[in-house]
């Protein structure tokens, strides 16, 4: 296994590996990997005959008051995982080469990117497309595997490859939960015992408005209210929104009745945690 931390050595290692004939994929990460990641990594070992992790804490997504700082790290026991999993390739460059001092150019896809986690996280979008971006100009993969987890991103870099015309497939894999439920996430690692148990609200309402939409029920409003109904049993998580939206502009729907992504956020404790489920 290959771990590259310069640019310049990526960009032609990549090319090589391109020029050999071989389908080239690219699993993009912060790194502190778990199952979830784990299991994009197998999507893009089936799929393509190299596979390119990056593991990169990209300070653009976050806000001034966001927890860049202490975003849980662990690089060695993260390269044991890729190995094991038989990745070919890591990338695992430092901020300031993937932004040299006086970087100054953004992507950043209009509209889309102002909603759900891009209302509450000013800036948050554009940070990722910006990073996504640089790292597909940097490996060029053939496809680029991506969780449906962060259904929100999924639509935007969706959005982004098409008007930007990268030549290249996303693949959406499906969300690795917890045996009770609880979709895996780095800051899971946030979690205390107490909070770990609160969080197992997300996945009672979000099954909760699956069991309304089985039984018939079609309004956003009602639904989005049940849901809110279950997070009121836990009084100390906040909810950020739950919204019904339109998967790929991530606008409102007033009802389920061409299918919906219904996306939810909301804080336990101080630890800000996402979960979606597509009707
Ligand atoms: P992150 O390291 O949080 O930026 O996530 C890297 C990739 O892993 C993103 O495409 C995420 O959507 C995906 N991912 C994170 N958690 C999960 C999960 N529980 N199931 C599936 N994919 C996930």
């Amino acid at each position: 296994m290959l771990l590259l931390k310069a640019i310049a050595e990526t960009q032609s290692a990549c090319a090589q590996i391109r020029g050999e004939g071989h389908i080239l994929g690219l699993v993009p990460t912060m790194g502190a990997l778990h199952e979830g990641h784990l299991s994009l990594v197998r999507a893009a070992r089936a799929e393509c005959n190299v596979v390119a992790v990056s593991i990169f804490v990209n300070p653009t997504q976050f806000g001034p008051n966001e927890d860049f700082g202490k975003y849980p790290r662990s690089f060695d026991q993260d390269c044991t995982l890729l190995e094991h999993e038989g990745v070919d390739l890591i990338f695992a460059p430092a901020v300031d080469e993937m932004y040299p001092a006086g970087a100054s150019t953004f992507v950043l896809v209009e509209g889309v990117s102002e909603r759900l986690d891009g209302a509450s996280r000013p800036g948050h979008f554009r940070g990722v497309t910006t990073v996504v971006s640089k790292l597909f100009h940097i490996v060029m993969p053939h496809k680029a595997f991506f969780g449906q987890k962060d259904a929100a991103q999924v639509a935007i870099l969706r959005k982004m490859v098409r008007d930007l015309n990268f030549p290249l497939s996303l693949i959406v894999c499906p969300i690795v939960r917890e045996a009770d439920g609880l979709a895996l996430s780095s800051r899971n690692r946030y979690l205390s015992e107490k909070e770990r148990r609160q969080a197992l609200v997300f996945h009672r309402a979000l099954r909760k408005i699956e069991e309304a939409v089985a039984s018939g029920e079609k309004s956003s409003s009602r639904l989005i209210e049940k849901a809110r109904g279950v997070f009121a049993e836990e009084t100390d998580v906040r909810v950020d929104y739950i919204a019904v939206v339109n998967p790929d502009t991530l606008e409102n729907v007033p009802d389920v009745k061409n299918g919906a992504l219904v996306a939810v956020a909301a804080f336990v404790g101080t630890t800000r945690l996402i979960d979606n489920v597509v009707i």
